[in-house]
Protein backbone atom coordinates (compact mmCIF):
# COMPACT_ATOMS: atom_id res chain seq x y z
CA UNK A 1 0.00 0.00 0.00
CA UNK A 2 2.21 2.74 -1.61
CA UNK A 3 1.10 6.36 -0.29
CA UNK A 4 2.31 9.30 -2.33
CA UNK A 5 4.61 12.15 0.68
CA UNK A 6 5.02 15.29 -1.23
CA UNK A 7 5.83 15.48 -5.25
CA UNK A 8 8.79 13.70 -4.84
CA UNK A 9 8.35 10.28 -2.05
CA UNK A 10 6.52 7.02 -2.05
CA UNK A 11 6.03 5.65 1.36
CA UNK A 12 5.50 1.63 0.87
CA UNK A 13 6.11 -0.24 3.46
CA UNK A 14 6.80 0.31 7.81
CA UNK A 15 9.71 0.04 8.97
CA UNK A 16 9.06 0.94 12.49
CA UNK A 17 7.20 2.92 14.87
CA UNK A 18 8.07 5.72 17.74
CA UNK A 19 5.82 7.59 20.14
CA UNK A 20 5.13 10.30 17.86
CA UNK A 21 5.22 8.16 14.02
CA UNK A 22 5.92 5.97 11.76
CA UNK A 23 9.01 5.28 9.82
CA UNK A 24 8.56 3.88 6.49
CA UNK A 25 10.73 2.41 3.80
CA UNK A 26 10.33 4.57 0.95
CA UNK A 27 11.73 5.80 -2.35
CA UNK A 28 12.44 9.21 -3.46
CA UNK A 29 14.27 11.04 -6.61
CA UNK A 30 17.89 9.15 -5.43
CA UNK A 31 16.59 5.58 -4.53
CA UNK A 32 15.19 4.28 -1.12
CA UNK A 33 15.23 6.29 1.66
CA UNK A 34 12.91 6.07 5.30
CA UNK A 35 10.32 8.88 6.05
CA UNK A 36 9.44 9.42 8.95
CA UNK A 37 5.47 10.63 8.96
CA UNK A 38 4.08 12.39 12.04
CA UNK A 39 0.76 10.54 12.98
CA UNK A 40 -2.34 12.46 11.23
CA UNK A 41 -4.55 12.86 14.73
CA UNK A 42 -1.18 14.28 16.26
CA UNK A 43 -0.77 16.63 13.10
CA UNK A 44 -2.52 19.84 15.49
CA UNK A 45 -0.13 18.99 18.19
CA UNK A 46 2.07 22.22 18.42
CA UNK A 47 4.77 20.52 20.43
CA UNK A 48 5.07 17.12 18.40
CA UNK A 49 5.46 19.06 14.71
CA UNK A 50 8.14 21.37 16.84
CA UNK A 51 9.99 18.27 17.15
CA UNK A 52 10.22 17.65 13.77
CA UNK A 53 11.06 20.26 12.95
CA UNK A 54 13.38 20.26 15.43
CA UNK A 55 15.54 17.37 14.27
CA UNK A 56 16.01 18.74 10.58
CA UNK A 57 17.22 22.10 12.37
CA UNK A 58 19.72 20.07 14.43
CA UNK A 59 21.07 17.60 12.17
CA UNK A 60 21.74 20.87 9.39
CA UNK A 61 25.27 20.23 8.26
CA UNK A 62 25.99 17.39 10.50
CA UNK A 63 26.97 14.53 8.23
CA UNK A 64 29.00 11.49 10.23
CA UNK A 65 29.19 7.99 9.23
CA UNK A 66 27.62 7.46 12.80
CA UNK A 67 24.77 9.60 12.56
CA UNK A 68 21.31 8.84 10.09
CA UNK A 69 21.53 11.96 7.72
CA UNK A 70 18.45 13.87 7.57
CA UNK A 71 18.03 14.65 3.51
CA UNK A 72 13.84 16.53 3.62
CA UNK A 73 11.24 17.84 5.23
CA UNK A 74 8.25 17.31 3.70
CA UNK A 75 4.90 19.79 4.26
CA UNK A 76 2.12 18.54 2.09
CA UNK A 77 -1.67 19.07 3.36
CA UNK A 78 -1.71 17.26 6.96
CA UNK A 79 1.48 15.47 6.06
CA UNK A 80 4.75 16.51 7.66
CA UNK A 81 7.38 13.98 7.45
CA UNK A 82 11.40 13.95 7.84
CA UNK A 83 13.17 12.08 4.70
CA UNK A 84 16.38 10.39 5.89
CA UNK A 85 18.92 7.91 4.95
CA UNK A 86 17.93 4.82 4.65
CA UNK A 87 19.43 2.22 7.42
CA UNK A 88 18.97 -1.79 6.28
CA UNK A 89 19.45 -3.42 9.86
CA UNK A 90 17.71 -3.13 12.80
CA UNK A 91 17.53 -0.49 15.90
CA UNK A 92 19.75 -2.06 19.00
CA UNK A 93 16.00 -2.24 21.21
CA UNK A 94 15.21 -5.08 18.71
CA UNK A 95 18.65 -6.67 18.76
CA UNK A 96 18.99 -6.63 22.60
CA UNK A 97 15.23 -8.01 22.84
CA UNK A 98 16.23 -10.94 21.06
CA UNK A 99 19.87 -11.76 22.90
CA UNK A 100 19.08 -10.27 26.03
CA UNK A 101 22.60 -9.67 26.71
CA UNK A 102 25.57 -8.78 24.24
CA UNK A 103 29.09 -10.02 24.56
CA UNK A 104 31.02 -7.52 25.85
CA UNK A 105 33.11 -7.04 22.92
CA UNK A 106 30.56 -6.43 20.58
CA UNK A 107 28.69 -4.14 23.00
CA UNK A 108 31.53 -1.87 23.09
CA UNK A 109 32.18 -1.56 19.62
CA UNK A 110 28.58 -0.04 18.81
CA UNK A 111 28.98 1.96 21.80
CA UNK A 112 32.54 3.38 20.73
CA UNK A 113 30.77 3.72 17.27
CA UNK A 114 27.48 6.34 19.10
CA UNK A 115 30.69 7.52 20.84
CA UNK A 116 32.22 8.95 17.51
CA UNK A 117 28.36 9.87 16.90
CA UNK A 118 28.04 12.13 19.66
CA UNK A 119 31.60 14.09 19.39
CA UNK A 120 30.38 15.13 16.15
CA UNK A 121 27.02 16.32 17.58
CA UNK A 122 28.43 17.79 20.19
CA UNK A 123 31.65 19.82 18.44
CA UNK A 124 28.42 20.82 15.64
CA UNK A 125 27.09 22.18 19.31
CA UNK A 126 24.14 20.03 19.20
CA UNK A 127 23.05 18.22 22.59
CA UNK A 128 20.77 14.78 21.44
CA UNK A 129 19.20 14.01 25.08
CA UNK A 130 17.46 10.61 24.21
CA UNK A 131 20.22 8.22 23.92
CA UNK A 132 18.45 4.90 23.94
CA UNK A 133 18.35 1.67 22.45
CA UNK A 134 15.59 2.82 20.10
CA UNK A 135 17.62 5.14 18.91
CA UNK A 136 20.82 3.34 17.40
CA UNK A 137 20.58 1.39 14.51
CA UNK A 138 22.66 -1.32 13.33
CA UNK A 139 23.50 -0.84 9.94
CA UNK A 140 23.81 -4.93 8.61
CA UNK A 141 24.97 -3.54 4.75
CA UNK A 142 28.07 -2.54 6.53
CA UNK A 143 31.11 -3.88 7.09
CA UNK A 144 31.59 -6.34 10.41
CA UNK A 145 33.54 -4.79 12.98
CA UNK A 146 35.08 -6.31 16.24
CA UNK A 147 32.59 -9.14 17.52
CA UNK A 148 30.72 -9.36 14.77
CA UNK A 149 29.42 -5.77 15.07
CA UNK A 150 27.53 -4.16 12.67
CA UNK A 151 28.23 0.05 11.95
CA UNK A 152 26.22 1.57 14.67
CA UNK A 153 24.23 4.79 13.73
CA UNK A 154 22.67 7.42 16.39
CA UNK A 155 19.16 8.64 14.64
CA UNK A 156 16.28 11.19 16.28
CA UNK A 157 16.84 13.93 17.08
CA UNK A 158 13.96 14.95 17.84
CA UNK A 159 14.41 16.57 20.95
CA UNK A 160 17.92 17.82 20.51
CA UNK A 161 19.10 21.21 21.21
CA UNK A 162 21.67 23.65 20.14
CA UNK A 163 24.02 24.37 23.50
CA UNK A 164 23.06 27.60 23.85
CA UNK A 165 25.45 30.36 25.96
CA UNK A 166 25.90 29.78 29.40
CA UNK A 167 22.85 29.87 31.59
CA UNK A 168 22.08 29.50 35.32
CA UNK A 169 18.33 29.48 35.08
CA UNK A 170 17.43 26.33 36.44
CA UNK A 171 14.58 23.79 34.09
CA UNK A 172 11.37 23.17 35.04
CA UNK A 173 10.75 20.57 32.75
CA UNK A 174 12.32 17.38 31.90
CA UNK A 175 12.53 16.17 28.46
CA UNK A 176 14.25 12.49 28.12
CA UNK A 177 13.21 9.03 28.84
CA UNK A 178 13.76 8.10 32.71
CA UNK A 179 15.83 5.01 32.29
CA UNK A 180 18.62 6.79 30.57
CA UNK A 181 18.31 10.58 32.30
CA UNK A 182 21.44 12.08 34.18
CA UNK A 183 20.87 13.29 37.50
CA UNK A 184 21.95 16.87 37.10
CA UNK A 185 18.29 16.92 34.14
CA UNK A 186 16.36 15.99 37.10
CA UNK A 187 17.96 18.50 39.01
CA UNK A 188 16.56 20.75 36.76
CA UNK A 189 20.41 21.91 35.20
CA UNK A 190 20.12 22.88 31.43
CA UNK A 191 21.48 19.66 29.49
CA UNK A 192 24.72 20.07 28.03
CA UNK A 193 26.95 17.30 26.49
CA UNK A 194 27.75 15.28 29.72
CA UNK A 195 24.00 14.21 29.68
CA UNK A 196 24.82 12.03 26.53
CA UNK A 197 27.54 10.58 27.75
CA UNK A 198 25.70 9.46 30.99
CA UNK A 199 22.84 8.11 28.59
CA UNK A 200 25.38 6.55 26.70
CA UNK A 201 27.19 4.93 29.42
CA UNK A 202 23.75 3.73 30.47
CA UNK A 203 22.98 2.03 27.19
CA UNK A 204 26.19 0.29 27.55
CA UNK A 205 25.41 -1.19 31.11
CA UNK A 206 22.27 -2.21 29.80
CA UNK A 207 23.78 -4.55 26.93
CA UNK A 208 26.28 -6.03 29.04
CA UNK A 209 23.50 -6.62 32.08
CA UNK A 210 20.09 -6.92 30.25
CA UNK A 211 18.55 -3.99 32.30
CA UNK A 212 19.49 -0.59 33.05
CA UNK A 213 21.16 0.56 36.58
CA UNK A 214 18.28 2.71 37.71
CA UNK A 215 15.44 1.71 35.93
CA UNK A 216 12.13 0.11 37.05
CA UNK A 217 8.65 0.75 38.40
CA UNK A 218 7.09 4.09 38.45
CA UNK A 219 9.49 6.97 36.72
CA UNK A 220 9.55 8.98 39.73
CA UNK A 221 11.24 6.72 41.48
CA UNK A 222 13.73 6.13 38.30
CA UNK A 223 14.42 9.56 38.52
CA UNK A 224 15.25 10.16 41.81
CA UNK A 225 17.47 6.91 41.95
CA UNK A 226 19.61 8.59 38.78
CA UNK A 227 20.59 11.57 41.84
CA UNK A 228 20.78 9.25 45.01
CA UNK A 229 21.70 5.82 44.02
CA UNK A 230 25.47 4.14 43.01
CA UNK A 231 25.61 1.83 40.39
CA UNK A 232 27.05 -1.67 41.86
CA UNK A 233 29.22 -3.72 39.82
CA UNK A 234 28.59 -6.26 37.03
CA UNK A 235 29.39 -10.04 38.21
CA UNK A 236 32.27 -10.57 35.95
CA UNK A 237 33.05 -7.38 34.45
CA UNK A 238 36.61 -6.69 33.32
CA UNK A 239 37.88 -3.65 35.50
CA UNK A 240 39.20 -1.26 33.21
CA UNK A 241 35.53 -1.73 31.82
CA UNK A 242 33.98 -0.95 35.15
CA UNK A 243 36.09 1.50 35.70
CA UNK A 244 35.33 3.24 32.55
CA UNK A 245 31.28 2.93 33.04
CA UNK A 246 31.68 4.39 36.71
CA UNK A 247 33.35 7.13 35.41
CA UNK A 248 30.54 8.06 32.97
CA UNK A 249 27.78 7.44 35.10
CA UNK A 250 29.53 9.95 37.25
CA UNK A 251 26.86 12.15 38.97
CA UNK A 252 28.86 15.24 38.45
CA UNK A 253 28.88 16.02 34.93
CA UNK A 254 32.40 17.30 35.04
CA UNK A 255 33.88 13.64 35.94
CA UNK A 256 32.16 12.49 32.92
CA UNK A 257 34.54 11.85 29.81
CA UNK A 258 34.03 13.82 26.75
CA UNK A 259 32.63 11.81 23.62
CA UNK A 260 35.95 11.10 21.42
CA UNK A 261 37.85 10.50 24.79
CA UNK A 262 34.65 7.93 25.61
CA UNK A 263 35.25 6.33 21.76
CA UNK A 264 39.06 6.11 22.28
CA UNK A 265 38.76 4.39 25.65
CA UNK A 266 36.32 1.79 24.41
CA UNK A 267 38.17 0.80 21.09
CA UNK A 268 41.62 0.66 23.74
CA UNK A 269 40.11 -2.20 25.73
CA UNK A 270 38.44 -4.17 22.23
CA UNK A 271 41.55 -6.68 21.93
CA UNK A 272 40.96 -7.44 25.87
CA UNK A 273 37.56 -8.58 25.31
CA UNK A 274 38.14 -10.31 22.21
CA UNK A 275 36.10 -13.90 22.51
CA UNK A 276 34.59 -13.43 25.96
CA UNK A 277 30.89 -14.16 26.29
CA UNK A 278 28.32 -12.55 27.51
CA UNK A 279 27.82 -11.47 31.42
CA UNK A 280 26.53 -14.13 33.34
CA UNK A 281 24.31 -11.66 35.48
CA UNK A 282 20.40 -12.55 36.44
CA UNK A 283 18.09 -9.44 35.78
CA UNK A 284 16.65 -8.17 39.08
CA UNK A 285 12.91 -7.57 40.18
CA UNK A 286 11.64 -4.70 38.80
CA UNK A 287 9.13 -3.71 41.68
CA UNK A 288 11.17 -3.91 45.06
CA UNK A 289 11.15 -0.11 46.23
CA UNK A 290 7.36 0.27 47.16
CA UNK A 291 7.39 -3.20 49.29
CA UNK A 292 9.38 -4.16 52.49
CA UNK A 293 10.89 -7.61 52.02
CA UNK A 294 7.85 -9.62 54.55
CA UNK A 295 5.46 -8.43 51.62
CA UNK A 296 6.86 -8.92 48.57
CA UNK A 297 5.17 -11.47 46.35
CA UNK A 298 7.31 -14.75 46.27
CA UNK A 299 5.89 -14.98 43.16
CA UNK A 300 8.79 -13.13 40.96
CA UNK A 301 7.60 -11.66 37.80
CA UNK A 302 8.41 -14.06 34.86
CA UNK A 303 11.82 -13.63 33.20
CA UNK A 304 12.05 -10.71 31.28
CA UNK A 305 8.59 -9.50 31.95
CA UNK A 306 8.68 -5.94 33.20
CA UNK A 307 6.06 -4.84 35.48
CA UNK A 308 5.98 -0.72 35.51
CA UNK A 309 3.09 0.70 37.03
CA UNK A 310 1.77 4.11 37.02
CA UNK A 311 3.50 5.85 34.11
CA UNK A 312 2.02 8.39 31.94
CA UNK A 313 2.42 8.10 28.35
CA UNK A 314 3.61 10.61 26.27
CA UNK A 315 1.17 10.70 23.35
CA UNK A 316 -2.47 10.06 23.56
CA UNK A 317 -2.54 6.34 22.57
CA UNK A 318 0.46 5.49 23.61
CA UNK A 319 0.72 2.24 25.35
CA UNK A 320 1.19 2.91 29.49
CA UNK A 321 2.90 -0.40 30.13
CA UNK A 322 5.82 0.82 27.35
CA UNK A 323 6.11 4.65 28.55
CA UNK A 324 9.07 4.56 30.53
CA UNK A 325 11.21 3.83 27.41
CA UNK A 326 9.15 6.56 25.54
CA UNK A 327 10.84 9.88 25.45
CA UNK A 328 8.83 12.12 27.63
CA UNK A 329 8.24 15.53 27.14
CA UNK A 330 6.02 16.57 30.24
CA UNK A 331 7.87 14.87 33.24
CA UNK A 332 8.39 18.06 35.62
CA UNK A 333 11.71 18.38 38.09
CA UNK A 334 10.97 16.77 41.28
CA UNK A 335 11.52 19.24 43.95
CA UNK A 336 14.34 18.41 46.63
CA UNK A 337 12.07 16.44 48.98
CA UNK A 338 10.88 14.08 46.82
CA UNK A 339 14.06 13.59 45.88
CA UNK A 340 15.43 13.21 49.22
CA UNK A 341 12.45 10.55 50.48
CA UNK A 342 12.77 7.43 50.17
CA UNK A 343 16.62 7.20 48.97
CA UNK A 344 17.01 3.89 50.44
CA UNK A 345 18.89 0.98 48.00
CA UNK A 346 15.99 0.96 45.70
CA UNK A 347 18.76 0.41 42.78
CA UNK A 348 18.35 -2.66 40.96
CA UNK A 349 21.49 -4.73 42.12
CA UNK A 350 22.72 -6.94 39.94
CA UNK A 351 22.65 -10.94 40.80
CA UNK A 352 25.37 -13.41 39.90
CA UNK A 353 23.66 -15.86 38.61
CA UNK A 354 22.37 -18.23 41.36
CA UNK A 355 22.39 -15.81 43.89
CA UNK A 356 19.26 -15.30 45.77
CA UNK A 357 16.17 -13.40 44.13
CA UNK A 358 14.72 -10.54 46.58
CA UNK A 359 11.41 -11.56 47.92
CA UNK A 360 12.40 -15.41 48.07
CA UNK A 361 12.75 -16.65 51.83
CA UNK A 362 16.60 -16.98 51.27
CA UNK A 363 16.83 -13.43 50.67
CA UNK A 364 14.19 -12.61 53.40
CA UNK A 365 16.25 -13.92 56.14
CA UNK A 366 19.20 -12.36 54.69
CA UNK A 367 18.38 -9.46 54.17
CA UNK A 368 16.54 -8.90 58.07
CA UNK A 369 20.58 -9.65 59.15
CA UNK A 370 21.68 -7.07 57.04
CA UNK A 371 18.80 -4.49 57.61
CA UNK A 372 20.33 -3.21 60.40
CA UNK A 373 23.88 -2.23 58.61
CA UNK A 374 22.15 -1.02 56.02
CA UNK A 375 20.43 1.49 57.74
CA UNK A 376 23.62 3.34 58.63
CA UNK A 377 25.19 2.95 55.12
CA UNK A 378 21.95 4.57 53.70
CA UNK A 379 23.34 7.42 56.22
CA UNK A 380 26.36 7.89 54.76
CA UNK A 381 25.32 7.45 51.09
CA UNK A 382 22.41 10.29 51.58
CA UNK A 383 25.46 12.27 52.96
CA UNK A 384 27.73 11.99 50.42
CA UNK A 385 25.24 12.38 47.88
CA UNK A 386 24.59 15.61 49.17
CA UNK A 387 28.44 16.33 49.06
CA UNK A 388 28.18 14.98 45.41
CA UNK A 389 25.30 17.33 44.48
CA UNK A 390 26.83 19.94 45.69
CA UNK A 391 29.83 19.37 43.35
CA UNK A 392 27.42 18.95 40.52
CA UNK A 393 25.74 22.62 41.09
CA UNK A 394 28.46 24.66 42.07
CA UNK A 395 30.72 23.62 39.21
CA UNK A 396 31.06 26.21 35.94
CA UNK A 397 28.43 25.54 33.69
CA UNK A 398 31.13 26.71 30.83
CA UNK A 399 33.45 24.76 31.96
CA UNK A 400 34.91 21.54 30.71
CA UNK A 401 31.78 19.76 29.47
CA UNK A 402 30.64 22.04 27.08
CA UNK A 403 31.67 21.53 23.60
CA UNK A 404 34.70 24.01 22.42
CA UNK A 405 32.38 25.35 19.50
CA UNK A 406 29.61 25.92 21.52
CA UNK A 407 28.72 29.55 20.77
CA UNK A 408 29.08 28.46 16.62
CA UNK A 409 25.54 27.13 16.43
CA UNK A 410 24.54 25.66 12.89
CA UNK A 411 22.68 27.67 10.43
CA UNK A 412 18.96 27.50 10.52
CA UNK A 413 16.61 26.08 7.94
P1 LIG B 1 10.55 8.42 17.02
O1 LIG B 1 11.00 9.83 16.93
O2 LIG B 1 9.07 8.33 16.76
O3 LIG B 1 11.02 7.72 18.26
P2 LIG B 1 12.67 7.12 15.49
O4 LIG B 1 13.41 8.06 14.59
O5 LIG B 1 13.35 6.73 16.75
O6 LIG B 1 11.19 7.67 15.76
O7 LIG B 1 12.32 5.80 14.64
C1 LIG B 1 11.48 4.78 15.13
C2 LIG B 1 11.97 3.41 14.60
O8 LIG B 1 11.92 3.36 13.15
C3 LIG B 1 13.41 3.12 14.95
O9 LIG B 1 13.53 2.53 16.22
C4 LIG B 1 13.83 2.18 13.82
O10 LIG B 1 13.40 0.86 14.08
C5 LIG B 1 13.07 2.70 12.61
N1 LIG B 1 13.88 3.68 11.85
C6 LIG B 1 14.03 4.98 12.15
N2 LIG B 1 14.84 5.62 11.30
C7 LIG B 1 15.23 4.71 10.40
C8 LIG B 1 16.11 4.76 9.24
N3 LIG B 1 16.71 5.90 8.87
N4 LIG B 1 16.30 3.62 8.55
C9 LIG B 1 15.70 2.47 8.94
N5 LIG B 1 14.87 2.35 10.01
C10 LIG B 1 14.63 3.45 10.74
MG1 LIG C 1 12.99 7.20 18.76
Amino acid sequence: MARKIGSRYTANQILGRGSAGTVWLGEGPEGPVAVKLLREDLASDQELVGRFVQERTALLGLEHPNIVSVRDLVVDGNDLALVMDLVRGTDLRTRLDRERRLAPEAAVAIVADIADGLAAAHAAGVVHRDVKPENVLLDMQGPLGPGGAHPALLTDFGVAKLIDSPRRTRATKIIGTPDYLAPEIVEGLPPRAAVDIYALATVLYELLAGFTPFGGGHPGAVLRRHVTETVVPLPGIPEELWALLVQCLAKAPASRLRASELAARLREQLPLLAGMPPLDVDEPDTEQEDVEPEEAPVAAPARGERVRRGAVPLVPGAKPADSNRDTHTSMRVPAPDELAGGARGTARAPRAAGAPRPGSARHRAATRRRRLTLGAAAVVLVAAVGVGTWAATSGDDSGANSPDTKNSAPASP
